[in-house]
This record gives structure tokens, C-alpha cells and sequence, in this order.
């Protein structure tokens, strides 16, 4: 059975101040929810911040992107060796990437490889739009993007798959956990086991989209989702913890 993990997607928010009282207030209370892994991925900018932050605790922090190039003139862009010393994972192939930065499933492959040469583990984003749910096509399009965005990919002890729903990202109207769970357990595990054979089954599934303290114990009941990338409820330490205790007790 893959491991546990909650990990926070901070987005664009947070200055380098609120960042670090964030992460130290998850720091703090981290110690009280054991058997899941925790991550919180803050800005690049407060990338720094939020490890010292959390140094001495168990939670890890990730970035929520990165360029694919090693180095070299790509103005405003951040490489996977420049995450390497400041965090152990980074989000890929997030849905408003996709959507607001012209990202694809090839882009997202270039980085999902680099990233692991760099020795950053990520958290690879797929997910449909409602206009393709609702023409049926939800499952071949998230097979799709698992299949295109791990092409080439052979460690996978690294990875992580994270299912968000474009139409449940940010508002308040979560997958329900069976739809979460026939993706999850369906598309997204044939997939992997198409990639990686038997070792495909030991990659953990993220469900995204409106987790709070509420319904993360439903979605991680669910035999296929292993815990939840957690976007507006991660700005909240009590908020986050919660989620993560709903996480632990739901797995067992
Ligand atoms: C996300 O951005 O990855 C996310 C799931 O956001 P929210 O929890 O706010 O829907």
C-alpha cells in the first residue's frame, strides 16, 4: 500500500512573513498527527523561509513548479537544481498551468524528468474539465495525461499523482469520493500499470478539489486515493492539520 501524504498548494499567496508563521504553526502541530507524510508548498519565493520554518519537524516542503532547463536564458524561470537544496518535492502539470500558462502533457513530461534527475520528487497534477466529464470523456482524458506526462519516466519510487477535477479546484464543489475513487482506482491506476507494470500500484494518488476537514476522511476511505492535495484549507495551519488527522484515521 503506497504511503500517506497531505500536501498544502499555497498558490499566490502568503508574503515571505505569513509564509514562515504558516509553516512554523504546521511545524508545531505536526507532531500530533503521525502516519502521513506533510507537505507544504509556499511560493518560490518563500521557499527558504518556509524550510527553516519547518526544520527540526517532520513536515517537507515542495515547490509548486519549475522550468525544465538546467540553467540558462530563460528569464523569471527557477530550474530543478535550484529547488534541489531548497525542498524535496514540486507540483507539475497543476491544472492552471495547464490552463493560465499554456502548459501540455509534453512540457509537463520535460519536467516531470528533470525533476527527477534532480532528485525533486513530484507531485504530477491530472484532472478533466467539467466540458470533458460531461461528454464522457473524463477517464480517457486523465489516462491520457498519465500516460503523456510520465513517458520515458523509469524511477518511479519518487512520484507522486495528485487527481484534481478542473470543476472542483477552488470552488467549494468537491468530486464526490466515488467519482474520485472510479478515476482513481480506473484510469489513473491502468495507466500506471500500463508504464510500470506491478510497481505502478505502489505510486500514492493525491485526490485535489475542495478538500477540507470535512470530507478528506470520505475521499482517503476510498481503496485507490492514498491522501489529498489541499489547496484553500491548506492556508489554514488547524485547517491543514485537520485534513491530515481525517487522512490518518480514515486509513487506519
Ligand atoms: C489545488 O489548487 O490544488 C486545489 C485542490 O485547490 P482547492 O483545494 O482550493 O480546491
Amino acid at each position: 500500500m503506497p504511503r500517506s501524504i497531505v500536501a498544502g498548494n499555497w498558490k499566490m499567496n502568503t508574503t515571505l512573513e505569513t509564509a514562515a508563521r504558516l509553516a512554523a504553526g504546521v511545524a508545531a502541530g505536526a507532531g500530533s498527527v503521525g502516519g502521513v507524510e506533510l507537505i507544504l508548498c509556499p511560493p518560490f519565493v518563500s521557499l527558504a523561509a518556509v524550510r527553516d520554518a519547518v526544520s527540526g519537524s517532520r513536515v517537507e516542503v515542495g515547490a509548486q513548479n519549475m522550468h525544465h532547463e538546467g540553467s540558462g536564458a530563460f528569464t523569471g524561470e527557477v530550474s530543478a537544481e535550484m529547488l534541489a537544496g531548497l525542498c524535496q518535492y514540486v507540483i507539475l502539470g497543476h491544472s492552471e498551468r495547464r490552463q493560465l500558462f499554456g502548459e501540455t502533457d509534453e512540457s509537463v513530461n520535460l519536467k516531470v524528468r528533470a525533476a527527477l534527475l534532480a532528485g525533486l520528487r513530484p507531485i504530477v497534477c491530472v484532472g478533466e474539465t467539467l466540458e470533458q466529464r460531461e461528454a464522457g470523456d473524463a477517464a480517457d482524458v486523465v489516462e491520457g495525461q498519465v500516460l503523456a506526462g510520465l513517458t520515458d519516466v523509469t524511477d518511479i519510487s519518487d512520484l507522486v499523482v495528485a487527481y484534481e477535477p478542473v470543476w472542483a479546484i477552488g470552488t467549494g464543489r468537491a468530486a464526490t469520493p466515488e467519482i474520485a475513487q472510479e478515476i482513481m482506482g480506473g484510469a489513473i491506476l491502468d495507466a500506471l500499470r500500463d508504464l510500470f507494470g506491478d510497481a505502478g500500484e505502489e505510486v500514492p494518488l493525491l485526490y485535489g478539489g475542495s478538500v477540507n476537514a470535512g470530507n478528506a476522511g470520505a475521499f482517503a476511505e476510498q481503496a485507490n486515493i492514498h491522501g489529498g492535495l489541499v489547496g484553500g484549507a491548506s492556508l489554514q495551519a488547524d485547517q491543514f492539520l485537520e485534513v491530515a488527522a481525517a487522512v490518518v484515521e480514515a486509513k487506519g
